[in-house]
């Protein structure tokens, strides 16, 4: 991994969280908008049988050829997988449902876990100048998500603002001391971020104080609202940034990519390119 011939190498960020419907998806493509808007070059991988990344970026069920179940089970190479999506400096690896068998076929691999981690550090990716790699996680901690940990550099939580938000978490957190135990020692925690968050309701004020108390500085400034505008830009195929810019969800992922630049000393590069 540190070979000094190679040039910069992105971060690899998974967006977990066992929880389905948490804001996963959702975050991992207006994060990965967020970013790219900033100049940063972004690739997300759809890890998620359902697709739902691939659909929200514009990249039709006709037109996944190639999806991260090839790169993980058929030794197809990653950069053949990857599309331009309609966003400047963002790619995706698309997934379809072949995925969903993928976890059976896995078991009896050798190097199960660590395909992911194998493909994304394929030479051919050093041709992409990529910055960041964001992984869409399906709703489980099943293998697909063990190779997404072990392929990653840190670990990013959608907590859902609602009074269940903290269950599963401890279960998660098992998960990655046991990758970090085992596969992973250099895996850290990125952040949790609260989700579908309602200011004006006494639930949501209550879960984030609890989740802040709990989980400290782990936990984002940004909290991102529930707003009607991110839920509609899935069924135009486009991330809530392109979709309606100024929405408070639009401002939310973008002061949510800008905490993350900054964790990564882009924020000057990003200011300059934009
Ligand atoms: P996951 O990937 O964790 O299953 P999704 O990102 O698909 O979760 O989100 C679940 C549902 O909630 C989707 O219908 C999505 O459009 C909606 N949603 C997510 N975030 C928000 C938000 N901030 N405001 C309104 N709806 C949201
Ligand atoms: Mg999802």
């Amino acid at each position: 991994m540190s070979d000094p011939t190679r040039p910069r190498q992105p971060t690899i960020i998974a967006v977990t969280n066992q929880k389905g419907g948490v804001g996963k998806t959702t975050t991992a493509i207006n994060l990965g908008a967020g970013l790219a808007e900033m100049g940063a070059r972004v690739l997300l991988v759809d890890l998620d049988p359902q697709g739902n990344a691939s659909t929200g970026l514009g990249v039709d069920v006709s037109q996944r050829d190639l999806t991260s179940y090839d790169v993980l089970l058929e030794d197809v190479a990653i950069t053949d997988a990857i599309q331009q999506t309609l966003i400047q400096n963002l790619l995706i690896c698309p997934a379809n449902a072949d995925l969903a068998s993928a976890d059976i076929e896995l078991v009896s691999n050798e190097k199960r876990s660590f395909l992911l981690h194998d493909a994304l550090r394929q030479r051919e990716i050093d041709g992409l100048q990529l910055d960041f790699i964001l992984l869409d996680c399906p709703p489980s901690l099943s293998l697909l998500t063990v190779n997404a940990l072990c392929a990653s550099h840190s670990v990013l939580i959608p907590l859902q603002s609602e009074f269940f938000a903290l269950e599963g978490l401890s279960q998660l957190m098992l998960t990655i001391r046991k990758v970090r135990e085992s596969a992973n020692p250099q895996l850290r925690i990125e952040g949790v971020v609260l989700t579908m968050y309602d200011g004006r309701n006494n639930l949501s004020l209550q879960v984030e104080k609890d989740v802040r108390e709990t989980l400290g500085d782990l936990v984002f400034a940004t909290v991102i609202p529930r707003n009607v505008r991110v839920s509609e830009a899935p069924s135009y195929a486009m991330p809530v940034l392109t979709y309606d810019s100024a929405s408070k969800g639009s401002e939310a992922y973008r002061a949510l990519a800008r905490e993350i630049a900054a964790h990564h000393g882009m924020a000057e590069r990003a200011g300059k390119e934009s």
